[in-house]
C-alpha cells in the first residue's frame, strides 16, 4: 500500500491561521509585530525564498520591513544596519536571508542579531538555549518538522529517528529537538563521514533527508512502515517548465512512497512549514515585548 503523504502546505496553512488569530488579538492591544527581512544580492533561490516570506507577513497582518541590498554591500555596511534594527523598538524579528556573498562573514553577521530579535534561532544564544531546554526560538525548519509529525500524530518516543545531513540550520538542530525529552526519540546522524549509509537508514522508524542531492533516499534503504521526512530542496534542469526548472527533494518519491507509511512530497512539504514557523516565531518576539512592558 502507498504511504500517506503528508500535507505541509495544509498544515502549513492551518498553522499560519492560527497565527493570524493570535495577531489579531495582539494588535488590538497596540502591538503590531514586525520582520525585518535582509536581502543582499540577487540570487535566485534567495529572491524567491524572501517573497514567499513578505507574501506570509502580509497574509498573517504583520509588518514587514524589506530591506534589499546590492551584492556590492560590505560587511561593515551589513553590521551597522542589523544594529539599527537591534535598537528600533518597532522591529520585533531580524532575518538575514543566507547564503550571504563571499565577501561577508555569517557568522559575524548572524552573531550579530541581538538574540531577542533572533527568529531564524540561529545565534549561538538560542542553539544553546535550544540545547539545554531553556526558552528560545527554534529553529524553523526543524520546528516545522517536529510540528508535521505532531500533526499527524505519528509517534517520536522511544522511536528510531535517523537524520541524514548535519548542517547547522537542519541536522543538528533536528537532532537536538528529537533527543530532547518532549519528543524523546534515539538519534542517529548520517553525514559524508558515515560508512553504508543505509545499514542505519534501513532501521529508521522516522527517516529524515537534509542532504541537499537528487535520489539520495531510495527504497532500498527504507524500513517497511517508516516515516519518511524529505527537507532536501533540488532545482533540477526541466525545459517542460517555463522557469526552466522543477523542485525534487532529497528522496526518490515515486519508489520510497510504496515502502513507507507516510511521506512528504516535494514541493508542498517542509518548505511550507518553514515559512510558518517563521511567523510564529516572529509573533512569540512580539508577544516577548508585551511581557516586557
Ligand atoms: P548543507 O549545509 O549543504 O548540509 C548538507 C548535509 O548533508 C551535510 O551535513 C553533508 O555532510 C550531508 N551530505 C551531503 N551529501 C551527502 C551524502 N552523499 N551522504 C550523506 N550525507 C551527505 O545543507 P542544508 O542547509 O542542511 O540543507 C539540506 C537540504 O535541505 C538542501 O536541499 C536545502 O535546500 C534544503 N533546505 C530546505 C529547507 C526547507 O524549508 N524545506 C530549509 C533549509 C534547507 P557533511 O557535513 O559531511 O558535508
Amino acid at each position: 500500500m502507498s504511504a500517506q503523504i503528508i500535507d505541509g502546505f495544509e498544515i502549513a496553512r492551518q498553522e499560519r491561521e492560527r497565527v493570524a488569530r493570535e495577531t489579531a488579538l495582539l494588535k488590538e492591544k497596540g502591538i503590531t509585530p514586525c520582520l525585518a527581512v535582509i536581502l543582499v544580492g540577487e540570487n535566485p533561490a534567495s529572491v524567491s525564498y524572501v517573497t514567499g516570506k513578505e507574501k506570509a507577513l502580509a497574509e498573517v497582518g504583520m509588518k514587514d520591513k524589506s530591506i534589499r541590498l546590492p551584492e556590492s554591500t560590505t560587511e561593515q555596511e551589513l553590521l551597522k544596519i542589523i544594529d539599527e534594527l537591534n535598537n528600533d523598538k518597532s522591529v520585533h524579528g531580524i532575518l538575514v536571508q543566507l547564503p550571504l556573498p563571499k565577501h561577508i562573514d555569517e557568522e559575524k553577521v548572524i552573531m550579530a542579531i541581538s538574540p531577542e530579535k533572533d527568529v531564524d534561532g540561529f545565534h549561538p544564544v538560542s542553539v544553546g538555549n535550544m540545547m539545554i531546554g531553556k526558552k528560545s526560538y527554534l529553529p524553523c525548519t526543524p520546528h516545522g518538522v517536529l510540528v508535521l509529525l505532531k500533526t499527524m500524530n505519528i509517534e517520536t518516543n522511544g522511536k528510531h529517528a535517523v537524520i541524514v545531513g548535519r548542517s547547522n540550520i537542519v541536522g543538528k538542530p533536528l537532532a537536538i529537538l528529537l533527543a530532547r525529552k518532549e519528543a524523546n526519540s534515539t538519534v542517529t546522524i548520517c553525514h559524508t563521514g558515515t560508512k553504508d549509509i543505509a545499514s542505519f537508514t534501513k532501521q529508521a522508524d522516522i527517516l529524515i533527508a537534509a542532504v541537499g542531492r537528487p535520489n539520495t533516499i531510495t527504497a532500498d534503504m527504507v524500513k517497511p512502515g517508516a516515516t519518511v521526512i524529505d527537507v532536501g530542496v533540488n532545482r533540477i534542469p526541466d525545459d517542460t517548465k517555463k522557469s526552466g526548472f522543477r523542485l525534487v527533494g532529497d528522496v526518490d518519491f515515486d519508489s520510497v512512497k510504496e515502502v513507507a507509511s507516510f511521506i512528504t512530497p516535494v514541493p508542498r512539504g517542509v518548505g511550507p512549514m518553514t515559512i510558518a514557523m517563521l511567523m510564529h516565531n516572529t509573533l512569540e518576539a512580539a508577544l516577548n515585548t508585551l511581557e516586557e512592558k
